[in-house]
């Protein structure tokens, strides 16, 4: 079990990085889950040197625990990558979910969207999104829960015959039978959301750590009455709505040819472009589309790593920011390291995004809004509005990292260093000491405290192994989800395959 987090005493407190100076010699006092006080200390604390700051949130992820080059997709692009996800078969959604969660919160994430796309399987939905709820429940972390739909195109970005004639005949017969989608009508979707909003009200505890959402999987993987149906769900509930779009220059050719008025345009026509709505990726978006979005209050997620990691490309975050779109920091399961350290990734994106020579594409204070501000409103709706977060004074979410300054800050020589320029520049989650979320410690000495995280893991593991050993289908599968991955290549290259859909 997590526990009310004793005051905090610390040598540095970053309240607001790039936009407040950091202040020396704090003590951090909590009342319930969240600031009570920040006051100054008249002397340095004893014992080691520690520096707070908010936690940060990912506004993109899916809650997988078995990492890519784990399951032999590494170098794979999306659309290849994608089948790799199916090259297990289903096991305990809680030893998934909560590993999944002590990785992310060890990381320095105490707020995080699961767009649960990749089901488990071998019981209703509903009991396994609650044994999700569960897992955040008791790590200690809050969740976006997205429930997944998708009623086309199960093979690729086209419909499956177009695809599974690209492959060669032997692998038809197989990607069908895996991969085809058995489309439910957008009633029965949307029917799920509301027996699992029942449902997580029903249990103690998880109603606090989860926040329901509708998740369509993407524009090309739903049909126009699917989105339409949740447009107006969303509108009628005020759930919001989390969504993949542009993610790939594939995606880009299908979304043009498919939608020649415009992707972004139709999705306004239908409805679903409003402050409830984050799209994840937008890659390959162009600058009236982000104009759009900007307009309407759009969350966007931005995933550096796993765009990189999947070959995508890299988002024009300089442009998302001069159109003035929100934009949210995800790390989408595939962190540079595939570690979930979201210290690193905020790194990495702000090397990517913050212009070369001496242009200016994003200022410290643009990258702590991406990186602890932004993404609350993806995981926690319209509550983010009425919530100060990602920001440390009273009356805040008491939602903080604690850092070994020592570790950190380890050949000190000037005694005007701006801490948050080591922060920024070498800050990495094993410099995390402690975490607290909601008030409450959830990482105590690198430790998560509310699950026994190596246990969870070593049964996760041993469980896994035998589930494969005991479906010795899935060898010939995961062979031939390689030799689909080499005939996708000719296929998602040919010259126009935007035409061919
Ligand atoms: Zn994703």
């Amino acid at each position: 079990m997590t526990k009310a987090a004793a005051p905090i005493e610390c040598a540095w407190l970053l309240a607001e990085p790039g936009t407040a100076p950091a202040r020396a010699n704090v003590r951090i006092e909590f009342g319930g889950s969240h600031i009570a006080s920040v006051d100054p200390l008249p002397t340095p604390p004893v014992g080691p040197r520690r520096m707070a700051l908010p936690a940060l949130a990912n506004a993109h992820d899916h809650a997988r625990t078995f990492r890519s080059a784990t399951l032999g997709a590494f170098g794979q692009p999306l659309e290849s990558w994608l089948p790799f996800l199916g090259v297990l078969p289903g096991v305990d959604p809680y030893l998934c979910a909560a590993t999944s969660f002590a990785r992310s919160v060890r990381h320095g994430v105490t707020n995080l969207v699961v767009h649960y796309t990749r089901v488990q399987g071998g019981m209703p939905y509903v009991d396994e999104a609650l044994a999700v709820a569960r897992a955040a429940r008791d790590v200690g972390v809050h969740i976006g829960f997205a429930v997944a739909m998708r009623d086309r195109h199960g093979i690729g970005l086209c419909d499956d015959a177009t695809v599974l004639a690209a492959l060669r005949p032997t692998l038809r017969e197989p990607v069908q039978q895996r991969l085809a989608v058995r489309p439910l009508p957008p009633t029965e979707h949307l029917a799920v959301v509301e027996a699992l909003a029942l449902a997580l009200a029903a249990e103690p505890g998880l109603a606090d750590h989860s926040t329901l959402q509708y998740g369509p999987a993407g524009v090309q993987w739903c049909s126009t009455p699917l989105l339409e149906s949740i447009a107006a769900a969303s509108h009628a509930s005020g759930r919001p709505v989390h969504m993949h779009l542009l993610e790939t220059k594939y995606q880009r050719e299908w979304a043009d040819h498919a939608h020649p008025q415009g992707i972004v345009k139709y999705l306004d026509q239908i409805g679903l472009l409003s402050p409830r709505l984050t799209l994840a990726h937008c890659a390959w978006a162009r600058a009236d589309e982000l104009a759009l979005l900007a307009e309407r209050g759009v969350t966007i997620a931005v995933n550096t790593s796993s765009n990189l990691g999947l070959k995508s490309g890299i988002a024009p975050v300089p442009e998302m920011l001069r159109q003035g779109c929100r934009v949210a920091m995800g790390l989408d399961g595939m962190a540079f390291n595939e570690d979930d350290d979201a210290l690193h990734e905020m790194r990495l994106a702000f090397a990517l995004h913050r212009g070369w020579g001496f242009d200016s594409g994003m200022s410290p204070a643009q990258l702590w809004a991406f990186a602890a501000q932004n993404g609350l409103r993806s995981v926690l709706g319209a509550a983010a509005e009425t919530t100060t977060c990602g920001v440390l004074k009273p009356g805040a979410a008491a939602d903080l990292l604690v850092l070994d300054w020592n570790a950190l800050d380890d050949d000190p020589l000037f005694d005007d260093t701006d801490p948050l320029h080591l922060l920024l520049a070498r800050g990495r989650g094993l410099h995390i000491q402690d975490v607290v979320a909601a008030g409450c410690t959830v990482v105590r000495n690198g430790v998560v405290t509310g699950i026994d995280e190596p246990a969870l893991r070593a049964e996760l593991l041993a469980r896994t192994r035998s589930a494969l050993a005991a479906a010795p289908g899935f060898a010939a599968w995961r062979r031939q989800i390689g030799e689909m991955a080499e005939d996708l290549g000719p296929f998602y290259r040919s010259q126009g395959f935007g035409l061919c859909c």
